[in-house]
């Protein structure tokens, strides 16, 4: 409990500090970007040796600005917009870009048990921890093996995972067959700026946004690894008894209603 309260005040200083200096950082970037592009056009023809180092020059500048633009999304804590969403059909809708992400080597498979499920949650947040729950996956498999995203409902006791409040959840696990984590690195994927990554390919900031955003819906997360055999993260969101699409139809937007 205590690790788990220095990890939200961690977040939320982190989320401060971002806010206020990425917005001025990518400005900077701006600057030196649009320097960069000026010099290109007076060089003309950039095939020669300056022209080169103009374009890896631009390359940098335009990787901070991905991070800087990462930070803010990251900073700005979004305003969640709840509503009622099925774990199945979500996980269904993003095959392709699932598909498209991990690339031919790696098999993808969902397993979703017989009933749909609904959380209450912010569809756009829920999306992106999926997706980066999956690209975490594609990097640990180094481009093969096989990922599974299964759906399912479980009933957890006061505390069993994490902070949980008793009561019926949603899980979504997400399994790979890949490089797997060690205790000393289970322990610290939650904060933020922790990776393992090479510089310019992690950022250390996917486990803890998914922590903060799985929080703020009422749930859990809880990993399972084991080094040399793959990782299976669970989230446990809050289920949600989803009203009938004629009593309350703003709660099902993709639901066809008969006019
Ligand atoms: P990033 O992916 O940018 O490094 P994350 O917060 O998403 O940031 O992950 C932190 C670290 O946790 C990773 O660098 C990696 O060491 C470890 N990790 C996360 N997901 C997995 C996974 N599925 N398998 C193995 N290690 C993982």
């Amino acid at each position: 409990a205590e690790a788990q309260l220095r990890q939200i005040q961690k977040l939320d200083a982190v989320g401060q500090l971002t806010g206020g200096i990425a917005h001025d950082f990518n400005n900077m970037l701006a600057v030196v970007l649009g320097g960069i592009e000026l010099a290109k056009r007076r060089h003309a023809e950039g095939s020669d040796e300056v022209g080169r180092h103009l374009d890896s020059a631009a390359e940098g500048a335009n990787r901070a600005s991905a991070l800087t633009r990462r930070l803010l999304a990251f900073a700005r804590a979004e305003p969640l917009l709840p509503q009622a969403v099925e774990a199945r059909t979500l996980i269904d809708g993003m095959s392709d870009l699932i598909d498209r992400t991990l690339g031919d080597a790696i098999r993808v498979e969902t397993v979703h048990d017989s009933a749909g499920w609904h959380v209450w949650v912010d569809r756009h947040g829920l999306e992106n921890a999926i997706l980066n729950l999956a690209v975490n996956a594609r990097d640990a498999m180094d481009g093969r093996g096989a990922l599974t995203i299964a759906t399912g409902t479980t009933t957890l006791g006061d505390g069993s995972v994490g902070q949980c409040v008793a009561g019926d959840y949603v899980t979504i696990a997400v399994s790979d067959t890949g490089c797997g984590m060690t205790a000393d690195v289970i322990e610290r994927v939650y904060e933020p700026f922790f990776t393992t990554k090479p510089v310019g390919k992690g950022t250390g900031l996917g486990l803890s946004q998914i922590f903060g955003f799985v929080q703020q819906t009422g749930g859990e997360i809880g990993i399972a690894s084991q080094p040399g055999a793959g990782t299976t993260v669970t989230l446990y969101l809050p289920r949600h008894a989803a009203a009938p699409p004629a009593a309350e139809p703003t709660a099902l937007p993709d639901a066809a209603l008969p006019h």
